[in-house]
């Protein structure tokens, strides 16, 4: 029986005193209460149960003492009386009972639910590590920094001045053309120079660095930029570039051919050949393309008995565009171009990080496939 259904129990009207009787009674009552306590197995059923004999309304307790105790006669009252507060006593420590004994359980289930296993091998949480992108830009970060370079960042939306205009490319420019350009939406009542727009490339900063720097200036600028390229093996709407920029007096192409040869050989082995193929770019004249000597097949253009993949059995490959910064751009950024002279660089990271590692597909990198990724840790 629940304790919750209604009692099989009740208090019996006493018709004889007598000493039998009572104990008789007294025995029912008792076998009663430690017969319910015993199917007590929660807290509310044990508060059903204690109600149900302790209640002073019409608990069983109060109905002893009402048909026992009330009802007998004068002179049985003293010998009902000790019986009956016996019989209470034994009642109050059964149901005690029942209570410690229930809650004993709750906290024994309660403890082996929180047992705690040290034997248990623990729980690893795998360490994050850089995404090999990150990691080859800040490789390519520490090269310049070991050379007395700084860091310059700038905002990756950008005006069509910074962009375009104050490096040179006039509106209208053909040169623009080769950039496809992400621009952002309903710009049209602003004037063109003021048009905000995805950078095609990290050279804006070159210009807010030689806005807020006088000369000296030695500069690299990491950063995420965003052409309007369909993904495929080689091409991603987003990609990686690291510039480059030294401005000071009497700065020569030779000096952009020693740092750049000097920056090849610290990413790429000293082995590394470096040349420089004349190139165009608008804010930079001269203008370079460096391609080294081939990492993959050592600059022979064959390996494994037949031509080299990987530079198309020319022993060169074609890395990162450069040059001395034009004239034209001075104007821009207030400097004197008799006085100062320098050379601007800029190189693909991804392009880098596939070389380095050997990866032939750049959307690899924008997956976020962790298989992948963990190689790099
Ligand atoms: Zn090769």
């Amino acid at each position: 029986m629940s304790p919750k259904k209604k009692s099989e129990y009740a208090v019996p009207k006493l018709k004889d005193f007598s000493t039998a009787a009572l104990d008789e009674a007294v025995k029912d009552l008792l076998a009663a209460v430690v017969r319910e306590a015993r199917e007590v197995t929660s807290e509310s059923d044990w508060k059903i149960f204690r109600d149900r004999w302790m209640a002073r309304a019409n608990g069983f307790l109060t109905q002893v003492n009402t048909l026992w105790l009330k009802a007998a006669p004068k002179d049985a009252k003293r010998d009902v009386g000790q019986r009956v507060n016996e019989a209470k006593k034994r009642v109050d420590e059964t149901i005690a009972a029942a209570l410690e004994r229930m809650q004993t359980a709750a906290s024994a289930s309660r403890l082996d639910a929180e047992r705690i296993d040290v034997t248990l091998p623990g729980i690893r949480r795998p360490l994050g590590s850089e995404h090999p992108v990150i990691k080859t830009m800040n490789e390519i970060v520490a090269v310049f920094r070991d050379l007395g370079y700084s860091v310059e960042e700038g905002p990756e939306i950008e005006t069509d001045y910074y962009n375009f205009e104050a490096l040179n490319f006039p509106p209208n420019h053909p040169a623009r053309d080769t950039q496809d350009t992400l621009f952002i939406a309903n710009q049209e009542s602003k004037p063109l120079r003021d048009r905000l727009l995805l950078r095609t490339h990290t050279s804006p900063v070159q210009i807010r660095t030689m806005e807020k720097m006088k000369p000296p200036v030695r500069v690299v600028c990491p950063g995420k930029v965003h052409r309007n390229d369909a993904p495929d093996a080689t091409h991603s709407p987003i990609f990686h570039q690291v510039e480059g920029l030294a401005v000071d007096t009497n700065i020569t192409f030779c000096d952009l051919k020693g740092t750049l040869d000097h920056a090849m050989k610290a990413l790429f082995g000293s082995s590394v050949k470096t040349r420089f193929y004349p190139s165009f770019f608008p804010f930079t004249e001269p203008s370079a393309d460096v391609q080294i000597s081939c990492i993959f097949c050592g600059g022979r253009g064959y390996r494994d008995g037949g031509p080299c993949r990987n530079c198309k059995a020319s022993g060169w490959i074609e890395l990162l565009g450069c040059g001395m910064v034009d004239p034209n751009v001075y104007g821009f950024v207030d400097y004197d171009p008799k006085k100062v002279s320098g050379f601007a660089f800029g190189m693909g990271v991804e392009r880098i990080a596939i070389l380095k590692y050997g990866v032939d597909d750049i959307q690899l990198f924008f997956n976020g496939d962790v298989r992948f990724l963990e190689q790099f840790a």
